[in-house]
This record gives C-alpha cells, sequence and structure tokens, in this order.
C-alpha cells in the first residue's frame, strides 16, 4: 500500500513538472509568433490600396455599359429601380447627401438590389461647392457619413456636381485623392437633364454605338427624375436586344475622369 501511494505521489510529481514545462515552451513558442507578426505589420504597416491593381472598365470581350444616375434619390427611384430589375441591369447612383435623409428606404432599395451607390455632395450649388478644396472635400465627407450610416457603405465613389471640369482643380482633385475618394465623369451625356423627354434615348444610343465601335466602354450619365424614368425601358429594350450588359462602377475599378488640361479655373475667379 505504502510503495502504491509513493508511486502515485512519484507519477504526480512527474506529471506535474511535465506540464510545467509545456506551459512555459508554449508560451515562449506563443510569444515568438506575435513578433514574427508584429515585426511583419512594422515592416508591411497598413495595406495601401494599391492603384496598379485597379481594374480598367475597357479590359473586357463584353458589351459592357455603365449606367450612372445622379442627384437622387427621388420619387422616381421606384420606377428606375423596377426597369432595372425587370432588364437585370445593374446601374450606378450618384447621390445627393439630403436627398439620402428625405429617402433612406429607397437609398436601402438600391443596396438591397445589388446596385452601386456614390456620392454628388450636398448643395448641388456651383458657388458653394466648388469655393475651396476644402468645401468640395466637406461636402463628399457629409455624404459619406450619411449613406455609411443608412447602409453601412463606406463608399469612396464620387461625382462632383455638373462633372470635374472647369471647377475641379488640380489641388481639388489631390485633395479628394489624399482621402481615397475615386472621382467618376462619363463619357456618354444623355442629356436627359435638358432635352426633358424620350429624345434622350436615341442621342444615347448613337453616342454609345460609336464608342462601342471603338473599343471605349460607355459610361452613360443620367438622371434620377420622373422624366427619364419614363422612357428607361424604351432605352434598356434597344441596348439588351442588341446584346448589351449592364454593370455597376464598383470601388476597384480604375477611375475615369475628365482631364483638366488647361480648361479648369478657380470658381471665383470668373
Ligand atoms: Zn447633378
Amino acid at each position: 500500500m505504502k510503495k502504491l501511494i509513493l508511486s502515485i505521489i512519484f507519477i504526480s510529481i512527474i506529471l506535474l513538472v511535465v506540464w510545467n514545462h509545456s506551459t512555459i515552451t508554449g508560451s515562449v513558442a506563443n510569444n515568438k509568433t506575435e513578433t514574427v507578426e508584429r515585426d511583419l505589420e512594422i515592416t508591411t504597416g497598413e495595406p495601401e490600396p494599391d492603384k496598379q491593381q485597379l481594374i480598367d472598365i475597357d479590359n473586357t470581350d463584353e458589351k459592357t455599359i455603365y449606367l450612372t444616375f445622379d442627384d437622387g434619390p427621388s420619387s422616381a427611384t421606384n420606377d428606375i429601380l423596377d426597369t432595372l430589375k425587370h432588364y437585370h441591369a445593374k446601374a450606378t447612383f450618384f447621390m445627393l447627401e439630403p436627398h439620402m435623409k428625405q429617402f433612406p428606404d429607397i437609398v436601402k432599395r438600391i443596396v438591397e438590389e445589388g446596385h452601386s451607390v456614390g456620392l454628388h455632395g450636398v448643395t448641388h450649388n456651383k458657388k458653394l461647392f466648388y469655393k475651396s478644396e476644402q468645401s468640395a472635400l466637406d461636402e463628399m465627407n457629409k455624404g459619406q457619413e450619411a449613406l455609411e450610416k443608412l447602409t453601412g457603405i463606406k463608399s469612396t465613389l464620387i461625382r462632383t456636381p455638373y462633372g470635374s471640369v472647369p471647377y475641379l482643380l488640380e489641388s481639388y482633385r489631390k485633395e479628394l485623392d489624399n482621402e481615397g475618394f475615386k472621382l467618376w465623369d462619363w463619357n456618354v451625356d444623355s442629356s436627359d437633364w435638358s432635352l426633358g423627354s424620350k429624345a434622350y434615348i436615341n442621342v444615347t444610343i448613337k453616342q454609345i454605338e460609336k464608342l462601342h465601335k471603338g473599343n471605349v466602354t460607355p459610361i452613360v450619365l443620367m438622371h434620377d427624375k420622373n422624366e427619364t424614368a419614363k422612357h428607361l425601358s424604351t432605352l434598356l429594350e434597344h441596348l439588351t436586344k442588341n446584346g448589351f450588359l449592364f454593370k455597376k462602377i464598383e470601388e476597384y475599378n480604375k477611375p475615369y475622369s475628365f482631364n483638366c488640361y488647361d480648361r479648369c479655373y478657380r470658381m471665383e475667379d470668373k
């Protein structure tokens, strides 16, 4: 009996020693991994968004079109969304901050139905938006915040009011770029804003066909308004029959924006 008790004590001591040792080496090993991970973090830092990896929308064999709707959401958005759904089309909405607040459920529907959401500022007033580098940035930040509150999406896709030329000087572009915003203009102007009827359909189709022949992917400027919504299905019907696919602008796409060349000037100068 004495022998048995002694052996149990002996075995327990051995087990205790072994267990202790393994915990110590284990924690040393853990520390090692942590150090390696920390070192990696120090050397690589935060993953930098690599601009080289952005995908050019022209790099495709598909007949692709990017439809974009500005100034919404509005009382017309639901109609636009119904038409897009019918044609299995995706689009991009550049929205104004006050309108997002006015129609929060529509903003959510846009996202739920798989479209892209971008920012168009707050005031849509040339004099206020383009007043300074800071005012342009502030408006986009405010829009970004409102959209994120509603949908959880922190969009960096932007379109400035009336397009980036002539008021978005290089210094403005740099400022927006530094904040991670991606500036999108267009290469097809549907003129839905000026024609105000179904006349915009033919104007748009002609431009799209011309660009497609030159292997340039069309980015169509349209507006989130009733007159546009009313005739949208005619446009989509025609383009679908001609084999076009409608895609949304993605965060990973290389932005397409107008070049200033020597056309840009400061708002207050003129
Ligand atoms: Zn606009």
